[in-house]
């Protein structure tokens, strides 16, 4: 459905992981519409370049202990911009709704009167598993995909119920989780999940310098101190995650291997 950015509304827009390829048409077309765009971190450069020459593209980015704006402020500077007549793109990483903050900007338009809208986004667990040519489901064993954020503030423990993640017949796709690794190893294998479950590790899925990784569970936290990098990356923990076979892997560690690019 064709429905322009009208002045004084609201969307967020789902940016994907990254490749501009894998936008929404939607989201393609809010961006050129947008007379302002607040994007994130992690909304990559060839997707800001769809914006028309003369949009303001304002960075309010926030990646894991540098917090350039708070919550508060992002919400009122859309907010803000909303009321002064302009056509608000909110560009989020992967999609809006997916640990995302979306709550709170919706909240904070809705009490001031703004309509605000969402366009949905290729989350990132969906391009890591298509990074891997693997299913994030596995027919009778992996009937269950759980999204889980392991972001714990310094010094803090995770906020996590073992007992429920560590079920067997499920995938856990999990966000923010690199320097959680140790914590998640020792959860879930003391939660009665097997040291041997197969973990796959993809940084910047869907970029250029995309790279993966699978390890086992045990060696979980070896293998994302040493092999991990400054991107985001995703965690994916479960059996479906037993890809090895189908994919040959031309690098191999003792620990855990690495594929490289195609
Ligand atoms: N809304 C986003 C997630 C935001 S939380 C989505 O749906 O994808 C940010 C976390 O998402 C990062 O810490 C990382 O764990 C993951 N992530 C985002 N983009 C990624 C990418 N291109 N590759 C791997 N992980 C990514």
């Amino acid at each position: 459905m064709v429905d322009p950015i009208h002045p004084g509304e609201v969307w967020l827009v789902g940016a994907g992981p990254g490749d501009p390829e894998l936008l929404t048409r939607k989201a393609e077309r809010l961006i050129g519409e947008a007379s302002v765009v607040f994007y994130d971190a992690l909304v990559g450069p060839g997707v800001l370049d769809l914006a028309r020459p003369g949009t303001r593209l304002v960075h309010v980015g926030k990646r894991s202990g540098r917090h350039s704006k708070d919550q508060k402020t992002i919400d009122k500077l859309i907010v803000e911009a909303a009321l002064a007549g302009e056509r608000v793109v909110r560009l989020k990483g992967g999609d809006p709704s997916i640990f995302g903050r979306s709550t709170e900007e919706l909240t904070a338009c809705r009490a001031a009167g703004v309509p605000v809208h969402i366009c949905p986004g290729v989350t990132a667990a969906s391009a890591a598993a298509a990074g891997l040519g693997a299913s994030l489901t596995l027919r009778g064993l992996a009937r269950k995909l759980v999204f889980l954020t392991a972001h714990a503030q310094a010094g803090d423990k995770l906020d996590i119920d073992w007992q429920a993640a560590a079920d067997p017949q499920a995938t856990l796709a999990v966000y923010m989780g690199k320097s959680s690794a140790q914590m998640l190893t020792v959860g879930l294998i003391t939660a009665g999940l097997p040291g041997s479950t197969p973990v796959a590790m993809v940084e910047n899925a869907s970029l250029p310098d995309e790279r993966r990784f699978t390890t086992r569970l045990d060696l979980l936290p070896l293998a994302a101190r040493t092999a991990l990098g400054d991107g985001p990356a995703l965690l994916l923990i479960g059996e479906a995650m037993r890809v090895d076979e189908a994919v040959p892997a031309p690098l191999s560690y003792s620990a855990f291997s690495q594929r490289t690019m195609p």
